[in-house]
């Protein structure tokens, strides 16, 4: 198959997966914009309206332990390994339709198209239901329960309004005690599969509709303190002043110098100064710092750098500084079989080369991976490549492109699955 011979049912089939796409972008918390977390009311009508989607494309649909809906369809035997598709279908504040929720509607068409009893696996659909964290700040909590990877301190965290997840689980109508059951075994497992959206502009730059992952962005991220003495504006001369914004201003431009020398992303989102009065100098700055690279070693070779710049920026100015890290997760590589199959997959819909891109952002796919290896494939997005916004697009013809892609991509892993076992 080729874009040429693209069938009518495939873009009749990318329709149904942007109309449903605007589904989910209506069921928001907010008024006049997208933002769906965690075990909400927004959250059960979205699960509720996948399910239906599932059932409908013919999969065994159930609600795990953690909230995620899963869909199956079995192979050419009973209780075989499962190969999994998937994504997310929480949302950032503020957010676009298609972060998450393409990669779900697509694995559900994939699914829909695929006969029971015929491939040698079950294939498994997954909606994950807690991705971003914008809730409870428990940034993939939906795939590390699948992956048997939770983390009991989690059960604290508290919303905006003091909910706990324990609460909110509950009021979900779900069973903390019962969480480990939505935990996977390897040996029930062939691989997992996620289509998303690029989130960046290198498809759109280079004129393609759809890329292989080579891997997934390792991060790290760090709350830094940089502390002088406050004083009065007017009554403290320069030679003087110790002032903390001064010199975490000339660190955040280091910060990104290094980064661009090393090509490695490194970002300060957040600075605050205190004690925050326009009259006085700034005694204490705290900022945050968000490391990403597609090597750990180029990540931590930055980190390294950036450590030295503080230690020489805080000393000319008297200042001290300080870091506690906040966030780790080393670089994920995506399996070369997997990889494979992927790049086949997309030879097959556009005829192209496809280009292999590397993830700047986080997946579910990251947590997955402690349990199965990981493939992904990326889907253009227009207006170079804008996301968590709503101003995120991606084409029907590119959904179409992808859906082609998807599920040749499928029987590309069942080939070379067959051929191994
Ligand atoms: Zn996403």
């Amino acid at each position: 198959m080729n874009g040429a011979s693209q069938s009518a049912e495939t873009a009749q089939a990318a329709r149904r997966i942007m109309a449903r796409a605007d589904a989910l972008g209506a069921i928001s918390e907010t008024p006049g914009a997208l933002t769906r977390t965690h075990l909400t009311e927004e959250h059960r009508r979205a699960a509720k309206l996948v399910a239906g989607w599932m059932h409908e494309a013919g999969l065994a649909v159930w609600t795990d332990a953690a909230g995620n809906v899963c869909g199956r369809i079995e192979g050419a035997g009973p209780e075989l390994p499962a190969l999994l598709l998937g994504s997310h279908i929480d949302t950032v504040p503020d957010a676009g339709r298609y972060d998450g929720p393409l990669g779900v509607l697509l694995a559900i068409e994939v699914a829909a198209r695929a006969a029971p009893g015929v491939l040698p696996f079950a294939l498994e659909v997954v909606a994950f239901g807690d991705e971003e964290g914008t809730r409870f700040g428990t940034a993939l909590s939906g795939s590390r329960a699948l992956a048997g990877s939770w983390d009991d301190a989690w059960w604290d965290c508290t919303d905006a309004s003091g909910i706990s997840l324990r609460t909110a689980f509950e009021r979900f109508g779900l069973d903390p005690r019962r969480l480990p059951d939505a935990a996977r075994e390897p040996k029930d497992l062939v691989a997992y599969l996620e289509a998303h959206i690029e989130q960046g502009p290198f498809l759109e730059q280079a004129g393609q509709p759809l890329a292989v992952v080579s891997s997934i962005a390792g991060a790290r991220r760090f709350a830094l303190t940089v502390t002088g003495r406050a004083g009065h504006a007017g009554g403290t001369p320069y030679e003087l002043r110790r002032d903390a914004l001064v010199g975490a201003s000339e660190l955040v431009v280091e910060i990104e110098r290094i980064g661009q020398e090393l090509d490695v992303i490194a970002t300060v989102g957040r600075m605050h100064a205190y004690p925050g009065g326009v009259n006085v100098i700034p005694g204490r700055v705290e900022l945050s710092l968000d490391l990403r690279a597609e090597f750990d070693a180029d990540r931590d070779d930055a980190w390294g750098r950036i450590q030295e710049a503080a230690d020489q920026i805080t000393a000319l100015r008297d200042l001290e500084w300080s870091a506690q890290e906040t966030y780790r997760a080393d670089a994920v590589q995506c399996a070369d079989w997997l990889q494979q199959a992927v790049e086949e997959g997309i030879r097959a819909a556009c005829g192209d080369d496809p280009l292999t891109l590397w993830s700047r952002a986080g997946h579910d796919a990251m947590a997955v991976a402690g349990v199965a290896e990981v493939g992904m494939l990326f889907v253009r997005c227009g207006n170079q490549g804008v996301s968590h916004s709503p101003d995120e697009t991606v084409s029907t013809g590119d959904v179409a492109l992808a859906l082609d892609a998807f599920t040749a991509a499928v029987r590309a892993v069942a080939e070379r699955y067959a051929a191994r076992s």
